[in-house]
């Protein structure tokens, strides 16, 4: 049984990775991203069901197309656990082995039970940010693909408000947070920043070329070092940004959702490693 679209092209001599995992399992995987698709088909099918049609989505998620135990090129053992709940446990394995985390669960006709089963399922690390249940009869490939599109933009947008709301609470509340430019500037420079959320704003700005303070004002003697090699940057943001991916910190671009939050607060936050110094004990 396979859906008659004219974009089905063989997935296993299309591109991707043809892998076993560890319970028997193949999959197909294809595609680098931190968030992953996972496609469980029906009973009588196998991962070729797909075809390619979603291969597009592998820009900004990695596939993965699973093969049940049983079925396609899965080993098929006569001693096994064949029922839903067998299903969804192999599955978990797999995608633990393969380090797919945090997965959008894409389940056909029984594969979208084993799916419900798999959400419900503890997958340690990681969480399921949701699924849907496809008809193949009512929907096309496309609406399909929106759906699954919709889910991971509601998820995105609800991401990027969680952190907003987590980063205003810390700061109100003095904790390991800043907000504005100023702040998280300088808890940049200073090493603290955990997470910094930062919608697509630029901003001029000055660098001290001795200690690499940043500053969003222009400034001629650094403030932090007394040095006078100063430069002007055109884009203080992106400096920040880069200095933040070199400091290990995570950087969360904010581009719907959150936007108008973050410009209502200086369209520029962090969470912080540790509460500053100077808010910790306040200068009397
Ligand atoms: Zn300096």
């Amino acid at each position: 049984m396979w859906p008659l679209s004219p974009k089905w092209r063989d997935p296993l001599t299309a591109p991707g990775r043809i892998a076993v995992s560890g319970t028997g399992l193949r999959v197909r995987l294809l595609g680098e991203a931190a968030r992953s698709v996972v496609f469980i088909h029906g009973l009588g099918a196998s991962l070729r069901y797909w075809g390619t049609a979603y291969d597009q989505l592998a820009g900004r998620s990695r596939l993965v197309f699973v093969d049940l135990l049983g079925f396609g090129g899965s080993e098929k053992p006569i001693a096994a656990r064949y029922d839903i709940a067998g299903h969804a446990e192999r599955i978990a394995d797999a995608l633990r082995e393969f380090g797919a985390e945090r997965p959008l669960l894409v389940g056909h006709s029984t594969g979208g039970i084993v799916a419900m089963a798999l959400a419900a399922h503890d997958l340690p690390e990681s969480s399921v940010i949701g699924h849907f249940t496809a008809d193949f009869k009512q929907e096309n490939d496309d609406h399909v693909l929106e759906r699954a599109r919709q889910l991971a933009a509601d998820d995105e947008r609800a991401a990027e408000i969680a952190l907003f709301e987590q980063i205003v609470s810390r700061t109100d509340e003095g904790g390991k947070g800043v907000l504005g430019m100023d702040d998280t500037l300088l808890a940049l420079v200073e090493g603290q920043v955990d997470t910094i959320a930062v919608e697509g704003l630029t901003q001029e700005g000055s660098q001290c070329l001795n200690c690499d303070y940043l500053s969003a004002h222009k400034f001629r003697r650094c403030p932090i070092c007394s040095g006078t090699e100063c430069a002007d940057l055109a884009d203080v943001i992106e400096k920040a940004i880069e200095r933040a991916y070199s400091s290990g910190s995570r950087v969360n671009i904010v581009f719907d959702g959150a936007e108008e939050l973050l410009q209502s607060r200086g369209g520029i936050g962090a969470l912080l490693r540790y509460v500053p110094a100077r808010r910790a004990q306040p200068s009397a």
